[in-house]
């Protein structure tokens, strides 16, 4: 067996694989995921964990390599984060309104709740929203960081989302939706 086999879904034990593309899946690899660990390996050998900002900027310098451990229920896979642009975009250190669908402007937004039946009780409610200003949310956090800034919404990043073309639904706090 060759000591170092690539994409196995799941490890044999006593065998060592290299770390899987996390640019290969584009924009499936979850790079905002909370629960996804950040580290690097600096060329003199010194680890650290985050991924943050200045993990980017050794990255990009060729200090270090970006890794990242994406854990799943079973089993968790190691990526090296071999695209570094798109994990700038990704996690927001370069702002790409061609990554998140959002310009940065105030946004034009027609919304309506969502009549649910039986009738929901709960905080959160199902928001439909159409962007009038031509922008399209392919980026949850950063449509919820724009519509708290703009009109002070809480939007649920966590929860169901979805729609395209403009036309979107997604999550918010009952309260914070005003009049
Ligand atoms: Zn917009």
């Amino acid at each position: 067996m060759s000591p170092a086999r690539r994409f196995e879904d799941k490890a044999v034990p006593g065998s060592v694989y290299e770390p899987r593309s996390a640019a290969a899946l584009g924009r499936e690899f979850p790079y905002r995921l909370a629960t996804v660990c950040y580290f690097e390996v600096q060329t003199d050998g010194t680890v650290l964990w985050g991924g943050g900002r200045e993990s980017y900027d050794r990255a990009v310098a060729g200090e270090s390599r970006l890794f990242a451990v994406w854990p799943g229920e079973w089993s968790s896979h190691l990526f090296l984060i071999d695209d570094l642009e798109v994990f700038a975009r990704a996690v927001g250190i370069v702002y790409d309104p061609k990554w998140t669908g959002l310009a940065e402007h105030r946004h034009e937004v027609t919304w309506s709740i969502r009549e649910e039946q039986p009738k929901s009780r709960g905080a959160y409610v199902t928001v439909d929203v159409r962007l009038d200003c031509g922008c399209e949310i392919l980026e949850l956090d950063t449509f919820a960081q724009h519509l708290r800034d703009q009109q002070g919404w809480e939007v649920a990043t966590s929860g169901a989302w979805g729609g395209s073309g403009g036309k979107h639904h997604v999550r918010v706090r009952r309260k914070s939706l005003g009049s």
